[in-house]
């Protein structure tokens, strides 16, 4: 398979270092909201790759961290604890906050149909591991202790800036993006392996360290829960590209420098989602959920879909109108394809050159709209339907579509027999409700029928309902 990797920027073979063995880490969610749906095209894009991976036969042990601490509210290391900063915001302690999020971000995975990775490790359960990793960085040099905190000193590194197009000055944004530069940094790029003085003391969650009662810095975490589970070479690296720096260059000069041997071989970053205002954000305010779009009537898929038909490495723009032709498509997809006959026995001699040409184009650094293509080439392929049928399942492996189980682009519809049952059943209730004049009644049912997206019409032939979108 040929991958384009960021560390050298070119497009390269995949060779694992272990033949048939693949090593593979993502970066996480911060758990203090919402995922949006520009976190869940990184993770929609990493589940294929992962999933392409298996299909090629690989043995793939795949690793995420949660951020539940240490995230600044800046990437510079400035600012407040972003677990911090939810807890405030729902008044709730910060554990609470991390365990809601971290249900709710599988859940929404679970809806996209995104695996969940082999290991999931909170970097709340690893903090031996970090005062670990951190002590031995100092005893080799690599460290320093200012002001209370412990920081990686960049300049005992020949190459800091692996990535090539990163400088200080995209670091120096990020700095005036939260005004204050800290003064205790030798070097513009240094960051904190550890705090334990910060202008925020308010942090709820601290240990004890050789350095003092404190919590670990963002970047360590991926450097070291990557190494409990995957050991001392990793395969590939996975995350948005807004991680590639300072983050990801910052787990490279950690992990190199406590290994003392080159670390990751591939670097997979997800280009953006945006919205018309630019590049999706949780700061942003109003942002786009999974739940968002399934209240609206989309079966998550559409949007899972949506991904798939953009290359991972080109910024994709979000609109609902273009997520409407997506569901119209995949409406049209299900349709033809559970109009195939069941019957017969697939021919796998034929189906093979049908598959090949789904694996041709994902393995040209996963061209996903490509391999979508091959859905509709087999659908046209002069074999008989089982064999169809059978291709279409081996390729559903990987994109996840539920292409032969589908249930087409709108969850909540008035086609949907259960949900219908529920709305008659409320209206006949808020009927009643009125006949009785109990108002209040009356009000919460409409109130929740609105929250289920039902408008509904009262006509001279009686009560017609039916779901906007
Ligand atoms: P976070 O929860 O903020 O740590 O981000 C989780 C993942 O989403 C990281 O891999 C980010 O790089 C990625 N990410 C953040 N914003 C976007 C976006 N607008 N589009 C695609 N990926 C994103
Ligand atoms: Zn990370």
């Amino acid at each position: 398979m040929i991958l384009y990797n960021s560390l050298g920027q070119t497009k390269q073979e995949f060779v694992p270092h272990t033949p048939g063995k693949v090593n593979m880490y993502t970066c996480g969610p911060t758990v203090y909201h919402y995922a949006h749906i520009g976190n869940l095209r990184t993770y929609i894009m990493e589940d294929v790759l992962e999933k392409y991976l298996r299909f090629l036969g690989y043995d793939v042990n795949r690793v995420m961290n949660i951020t539940d601490v240490g995230h600044l509210t800046s990437d510079a290391d400035t600012g407040e604890d972003k677990m911090l900063a939810g807890a405030k915001r729902e008044h709730k302690t910060v554990l609470e906050i991390a365990k809601f999020y971290t249900d709710a971000f599988f859940k929404d995975c679970e809806k996209l149909n995104i695996k969940r990775p082999d290991v999931v490790e909170p970097a709340t359960n690893c903090i031996d591991d970090f005062i670990n990793m951190i002590s031995v960085l100092l005893d080799k040099g690599y460290a320093y202790i200012a002001g209370g905190n412990v920081y990686f000193d960049t300049s005992k590194l020949d190459n800091y800036y692996v990535f090539g197009n990163m400088n200080e000055e995209d670091l120096a944004v990020g700095v005036r993006d939260s005004v204050e530069e800290d003064v205790n940094k030798r070097n513009k790029a240094d960051f904190v392996l550890w705090f334990t003085k910060s202008k925020f003391d308010s942090q709820e969650l601290k240990w004890e360290s050789p350095w003092g009662l404190g919590y670990p810095g963002w970047h360590i975490e991926c450097s070291c829960i990557s190494y409990k589970h995957n050991g001392e070479y990793l395969d590939i690296h996975c995350g948005g590209i807004d991680n590639a720096f300072p983050h990801h260059t910052n787990e490279i000069a950690q992990s190199e420098a406590f290994l003392g041997h080159p670390w990751c071989k591939y670097w997979f970053h997800v280009l953006h989602l945006n919205d018309a205002r630019g590049k999706m954000s949780k700061s942003k305010g109003d942002f786009l959920t999974v739940s968002l779009l399934e209240s609206k009537g989309y079966n998550p898929l559409v949007y899972r879909m949506f991904c798939l038909q953009s290359h991972y490495r080109k910024p994709l723009t979000f609109s609902y109108e273009s997520l409407d032709n997506t569901a119209k498509a995949y409406d049209k997809l299900i349709n033809r394809i559970s109009a195939l006959s069941k019957a017969g026995e697939p021919d796998l001699d034929k189906a093979k050159p049908l598959i090949d040409s789904f694996k041709e184009a994902l393995d040209n650094d996963l061209n996903t709209s490509l391999g979508l293509t091959s859905v509709y080439d087999i659908l046209k392929a002069d074999v008989d339907d089982a064999t169809k049928l059978y291709a279409i399942n081996e390729i559903d492996k990987v994109l996840s579509l539920d292409l032969t189980s589908g249930k087409g682009a709108t969850v909540k519809a008035e086609t949907d027999d259960e949900f219908a049952a529920e709305v008659e059943k409320l209206i006949e209730e808020r009927t009643k409700a009125r006949a009785e004049k109990d108002w209040a009644t009356a009000d919460a049912i409409r109130d929740k029928l609105k929250d289920m997206n039902v408008v509904v019409v009262d006509t001279k032939d009686g009560i017609e309902w039916h779901v906007e979108k």
